[in-house]
């Protein structure tokens, strides 16, 4: 039985956000191409986040950028304990939007791990 494509997809995306998180909410399409190499689901995927808004498409000298506010903001992502997949934790959602478990529990477990974790860096000034 072939899966395919639709678990492939949410893998790269998976990957794509962490790659953009660790570095800071931003990803040239080298850093994609680098991990990925070329491959039509990474376009995809990409084209997906794009057109969700999860990520800006940017050119800073000649190079395509991918920009991702959520990450730059420092906005913490969750990940469906489930299906692993990411989103903002500002949207207040109860269950995962790709595979419909619960993660409102998740949620506040990992609220309280994070505590003692500080956020550093710029707040978001207002603009929202
Ligand atoms: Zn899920």
């Amino acid at each position: 039985m072939k899966r395919g494509l639709k678990s492939s997809a949410s893998e790269i995306r998976r990957e794509i956000l962490l790659l953009a998180r660790l570095n800071g909410g931003r990803l040239t399409d080298e850093a994609i191409t680098g991990r990925f190499g070329k491959i039509d689901s990474v376009a995809s995927v990409l084209a997906d986040l794009l057109k969700k808004g999860i990520a800006k498409l940017d050119v800073q000298e000649n190079r395509r950028v991918y920009l991702f506010d959520d990450l730059q903001a420092g906005l913490l992502l969750n990940i469906c304990p489930n299906c692993g997949n990411y989103y903002p934790v500002r949207d207040e959602i109860e269950n995962c939007p790709v595979c419909g478990s619960d993660v409102k529990m998740h949620r506040s477990a990992l609220a309280k791990a994070g505590k003692s974790k500080t956020i550093d860096g710029g707040h978001d000034t207002g603009v929202s």
